[in-house]
């Protein structure tokens, strides 16, 4: 019997080597990761440059402590605000703890704006914001929420509409948490109107308007940051998967004005930002850079696209493709649990989002040969199903 808690339900493999977008697994078996680790290893398993700068970071110190100034926190810091237009940085080691943050600094700069204590947070049906208790509460859907009452007081649930948004506006508002793909909720696009709108209703309300990124940001939609592609600025932006390549890493980044409500001793975090995390982070940012992965994950997002179309006219149990460049959902007019083993016995991993959505997140750099032989694998795979 295990000595491990069984709070995941876990496939009976256990992967010991990763290189690329390949795994194997104990027996030597070879799979192809089109889940990227759930979107943390973008740049597929241990590539070279961010197993040489946590290397060399290991031999030469890993963590003092947030009482210091960090140098590598002020490069990545640096970095982002580049990337992202959003001029101030925190790190964390999760997203859970980057959402925990954004919250923080909503409530806590709502005094500063308003001269008035505002602490409600509006979020969407089907949001998934992590698993500690207030983003358990900011994410919007039951069955994660089960059997830990009482939740944290503070969130309220909207629709995907504008209208229920601003309807659901209230004195006590402060801001409007969103993931721009809802990842776990399906892989649904919010939309490039629907954002700007939300901008626009942030911005007349006197809102802050938090991105979270956690899965979508770090060049998984062919963009730096989904919010790029529907030109919409936001106030906080979250994230952390991606950032480390599998390296625990979270981030907060906010506009200057936002972020000025932190101030010394207000929030903080023992790892948050440690030299590892941060030479892994640097890495991964340069290497994205460098390697043009971004503008990569486009191209080939575009091609997977189109190459999962084909499958949706070929198999009657798919019913549409959703998402943007490497962040796929292939929708399925079933549980979508099933084609995942079936995916697996064949050697490509895959996740669900939901109850009917197949998600497929391979690494940004992903070859157009091992695109065709993952779409391969899936067609045997949804074969295997319809026999
Ligand atoms: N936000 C989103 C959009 C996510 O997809 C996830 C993880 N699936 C989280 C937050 C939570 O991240 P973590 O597991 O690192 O706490």
């Amino acid at each position: 019997m295990s000595s491990l808690m069984n709070n995941y339900g876990r496939f009976p493999v256990a992967f010991v080597r990763g290189q690329g977008s390949k795994l194997w697994d104990e027996a030597g078996r070879e799979y192809l990761d089109f889940t990227s680790g759930i979107a943390v290893t973008n740049l597929g398993h241990a590539h070279p440059k961010v197993t040489a700068a946590i290397q060399a970071q290991a031999e030469t110190l890993l963590h003092t402590s947030n009482l210091y100034r960090i140098p590598l926190q002020e490069q990545v810091a640096t970095k982002l605000a580049e990337l992202s237009g959003l001029s101030k940085a925190f790190f964390c080691n999760s997203g859970a703890e980057a959402n925990e943050a954004a919250i923080k600094l909503a409530r806590k700069h709502s005094q500063a704006k308003h001269g008035a204590h505002k602490h409600e947070i509006l979020t969407l049906h089907d949001s998934f914001h992590g698993r500690t208790l207030a983003t358990v509460t900011a994410t919007c859907k039951p069955k994660f929420q089960e059997g830990f009452a009482p939740l944290m007081p503070g969130f309220r649930y909207v629709e995907k509409e504008l209208a229920a948004i601003e309807q659901a506006i209230g004195d006590a508002t402060c801001a409007v948490l969103v993931e721009p793909i809802q990842g776990e909720g399906g892989v649904h696009p919010l939309g490039a109107e629907f954002l700007q709108g939300l901008r626009k209703l942030c911005d007349q309300n006197g809102l802050l308007l938090i991105f979270d990124e956690v899965q979508t940001g770090i060049g998984r939609t062919g963009h730096m940051f989904a919010f790029e592609a529907a030109g919409v600025l936001p106030d906080i932006v979250t994230l952390a998967k991606g950032l480390g390549n599998g390296v625990p890493v979270g981030a907060m980044l906010a506009k200057e004005e936002v972020a000025s409500a932190f101030g010394p001793g207000t929030h903080g975090s023992t790892f948050g930002g440690n030299p590892l995390a941060m030479a892994a982070a640097l890495a991964v940012l340069t290497a994205i850079e460098e390697e043009g992965l971004v503008q990569r994950a486009r191209a080939i997002g575009e091609e997977f696209e189109q190459k999962l179309a084909q499958l949706v006219d070929k198999f009657s149990c798919l019913t549409g493709v959703r998402g943007q460049g490497l962040l796929r959902g292939l929708a399925l007019n079933r549980p979508a649990a099933p084609l995942v083993t079936k995916c697996l016995e064949r050697g490509l991993l895959v996740l669900t989002a939901g109850e009917n959505t197949l998600r497929l997140l391979p690494p940004l750099n992903l070859s157009a040969e091992e695109l065709d032989l993952g779409m391969g694998l899936l067609e045997q795979a949804l074969s295997d199903l319809a026999d």
